[in-house]
């Protein structure tokens, strides 16, 4: 059974601070999150969790084209679509403002939608602005929660009713685990890519008719397809959340805001297939896509796709990957194919690269071999003096596969610099032979 993590979407008109919510449920957890300088992205969603509930949380007013010019239709597609596809949707009022009547707009879809819906009313500070709350009663809600994002009041109560809310998400049991055959290797796959670069070629050219499918079925969400094909003696699982496979009118609607989707399927996927239009050259929006799988920590393979259409010269090739590997470092360790999704050039070579990538994302580095690199590198290039005092590296562990996660003991877990981290890094990829998968590598004190 498909489990995928639930997430809520935060809806609202400009400036009622949707940004500051996401800001004030998150934050608390930003410390857990392996940065890298260099992806200077705003973040519009962050997986989160609440009384032990795991979600993802998503500032919908982040997704918005452009700031200056919100356009009323936009942020009422946003909500409509955070209606069909988030779990829970949390609309945010202005208690200062007062009532719009573009929120009662906002309200009256939400009110026919079947979602939960949580209603909040911001910026209440003190018990005057509570008295000009009546004028909301208006929306025919049953229930507000006036809050303060910026000052935190109220939000714990509302946020213990938003995790009860939510469905119980267990990752040990979602889709990655789950299947009989212990012994087979299953890797789940995703296939990003903005529209119309090939996502349905592809896909249909990997899991086609003349495969040997094993499934396929709707998962749990009511949208999820799951696709399976054997190859060289091992499951491939495609999660098609976004009903790639399944084209027509709703297909436009539904990519406009495909970032749910997107997220979901790269939530629960160990490879995600990145779809480039190699006729169009590298976009924002390529990196973009990118950039979540960078977030997500699964695997990724960039696939240059429609190389038919481009001469076949070798020089070509060199610049496209000198251009890719310039605009999205921070997916260096992610390796790119040019293929044709229409001819079939290289796409016979996916699902090997796949299981190459997978083999390292789910490798589990020997302690000692783990300690003798760090050992090494350490008596290869000291680590800077941290106010005069050395840094030292007690112990290192790996702490989790999927990907590789190292935790490395040390006296002042923060005087590891940045560069040094890096450095680190580069010596175990080299070392343990792991190229293609990201690692996490985290400093912790000893205690
Ligand atoms: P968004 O456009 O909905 O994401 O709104 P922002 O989060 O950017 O907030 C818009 C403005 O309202 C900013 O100037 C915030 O500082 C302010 N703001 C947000 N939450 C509160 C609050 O709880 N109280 C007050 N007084 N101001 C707030
Ligand atoms: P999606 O929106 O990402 O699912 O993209 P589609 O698979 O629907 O492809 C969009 C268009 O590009 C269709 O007309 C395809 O026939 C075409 N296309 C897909 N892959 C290739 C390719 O490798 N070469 C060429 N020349 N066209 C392709």
């Amino acid at each position: 059974m498909l489990i995928m993590k639930p997430v809520v979407a935060i809806v609202g008109r400009p400036n009622v601070g949707k940004s500051t919510l996401f800001n004030r449920i998150t934050r608390s957890r930003d410390a857990l999150v392996d940065d890298f300088p260099g992806v200077t992205r705003d973040r519009h969603y962050a997986d989160t969790m609440w009384n032990e509930k795991e979600f993802t949380l998503i500032d919908t007013g982040g997704f918005l084209l452009s700031d200056d010019d919100v356009f009323a239709t936009e942020i009422r597609q946003h909500v409509e679509i955070a209606v069909d596809e988030a779990d829970v949707v949390v609309l945010v009022l202005d208690g200062r403002s007062g009532l719009s009547p573009f929120d009662t707009d906002l309200a009256d879809i939400l009110r026919r939608s079947e979602k939960k819906v949580f209603y909040l009313i911001n910026k209440v500070e003190n018990n005057s602005q509570r008295h000009a709350m009546p004028e909301f009663y208006s929306l025919g809600v049953d229930k507000f929660y006036s809050v303060s994002a910026e000052h935190g009041i109220g939000i714990s109560d509302f946020m213990d009713d938003l995790a009860n809310a939510l469905p119980h998400y267990d990752p040990d049991k979602d889709g990655n685990n789950s299947g009989g055959n212990q012994e087979q290797k299953e890797i789940c796959i995703a296939v990003a890519g903005r529209p119309n670069v090939g996502k349905s070629s592809l896909i249909n050219r990997l899991f086609g008719e003349d495969r040997l499918v094993v499934s396929e079925k709707a998962g749990t969400t009511r949208d999820a397809v799951e696709l399976v094909v054997e190859h060289g003696g091992c499951r491939f699982r495609l999660i098609d959340t976004a009903g790639i496979r399944r084209k027509g009118k709703v297909k436009e609607k539904i990519e406009k805001f495909s970032i749910i989707k997107s997220l979901k399927s790269l939530d629960v996927c160990d490879v995600t297939l990145i779809l480039i239009d190699a006729s169009e050259g590298i976009t924002d929006q390529d990196i973009t896509i990118a950039g979540y799988a960078r977030d997500r920590g699964c695997g990724a393979l960039f696939l240059i796709n429609k190389w038919d259409l481009l001469e076949q010269d070798e020089k070509d090739q060199k610049k496209f990957m000198n251009d890719l590997r310039m605009k999205a470092k921070f997916l260096s360790y992610a390796p790119a194919m040019t293929i044709s999704a229409l001819t079939g050039l290289r796409t016979h070579k996916i699902f090997s690269m796949v299981e190459k990538i997978y083999d390292e994302y789910s490798y589990r580095i020997n302690t000692g071999l783990l300690n003798r690199i760090i050992e090494d590198a350490l008596f290869r290039a000291e680590p800077s003096l941290h106010k005069g005092k050395r840094l030292k590296f007690y112990y290192s562990t790996q702490v989790a596969v999927k990907p590789p996660s190292i935790v490395c003991f040390v006296n002042y877990p923060d005087a590891v610099h940045f560069s040094y981290k890096r450095y680190l890094l580069n010596q175990i990829r080299e070392m343990a032979e792991l190229e293609y998968t990201p690692i996490n590598l985290y400093f912790r004190e000893r205690t």
